[in-house]
């Protein structure tokens, strides 16, 4: 246990993302202050300045890896925390910002700011997993407050988390949604994605952009070509595969497949 020995310690780190699965965190509401008795909020800069000491018993990891510095701390992080898991599509497969692994990054960087040689950064970004050890990765941009809640408790009694790996559809057999896709031909991911959201938007009457990233067991190419038999040009199946999730292995294999003439298909 870390510094009070009465409570489990926990600590929240930011890497490159956009802070909104932090903000999950928060969102927890009335659970958090519950949450606040069974565990000391030792790091957690979105909530407190006050900072507890490491070693801690959990940390949660938000972001990935874009920096050289990144690189260095996340070793510091890994070797500070008894349980380390990831949160989120930044941490768990390089997030949005992982299209750069497709380009050339000094492009991007002198388009976007007006003096790029102040931007120190790496070529890629890349999950947390890919530099140290991870006890748990939790998907989704941003992740969900029932799962994380279900993580945390499952840290705290001593057991796996009771999240399952099955893809979207199943969530909508559960919810008793009509298939957007058999009903009304209305492209979706579900199919390929990883189920924690519920089927939010197929129970809107909207295809999955597979916020929640690739499922454990996928067949995209099956789901390329229904998507292609509803009408989606190549142009917009390399793109579709291409967005949160786009350097997670499933997603990026598939993207390539479909990738212009021409594109580097890695
Ligand atoms: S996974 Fe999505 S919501 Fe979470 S930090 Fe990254 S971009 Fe933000
Ligand atoms: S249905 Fe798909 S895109 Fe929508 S929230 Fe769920 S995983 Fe994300």
């Amino acid at each position: 246990m870390g510094a009070d020995a009465a409570r489990p310690t926990l600590a929240v780190w930011k890497f490159a993302s956009c802070d909104g699965c932090q903000l999950t965190v928060l969102n927890c509401e009335d659970e958090l202050l519950e949450l606040a008795e069974e565990v000391e909020i030792a790091y957690f800069p979105e909530a407190t300045r006050a900072v507890v000491a490491g070693p801690y018993d959990l940390s949660l990891v938000e972001g990935s890896v874009t920096t050289a510095d990144d690189a260095v701390r996340i070793r510091q992080v890994r070797q500070s925390s008894r349980r380390l898991v990831t949160i989120g599509a930044c941490a768990t497969a390089g997030g949005i910002q992982a299209l750069r692994n497709f380009a050339d990054v000094a492009e991007f960087r002198a388009a976007v700011y007006a003096q790029p040689e102040y931007v120190e950064t790496l070529a890629t970004s890349t999950p947390i997993a890919a530099h140290v050890p991870v006890d748990f990765e939790l998907r989704g941009c941003p992740i969900d407050r029932v799962q994380l809640l279900e993580v945390v408790a499952a840290f705290l009694q001593r057991r796996r988390p009771r999240i399952t790996a099955e893809s979207v559809c199943v969530e909508c057999k559960r919810r008793g949604n009509v298939c957007v896709t058999v009903a009304h031909g209305t492209p979706c991911l579900g199919p390929v994605t990883h189920a924690g959201c519920g089927a939010l938007c197929p129970s809107y009457d909207r295809g999955c952009y597979g916020c929640f990233g690739p499922a454990d067991t996928t067949n995209t190419r099956s789901l390329s070509g229904r998507l292609t038999e509803l009408g989606m040009p190549e142009r917009d199946l390399h793109r579709v595969f291409r967005t949160f999730n786009a350097a997670a292995p499933a997603f990026a294999e598939e993207s390539a497949r479909h990738a212009p003439h021409g594109e580097e298909a890695s």
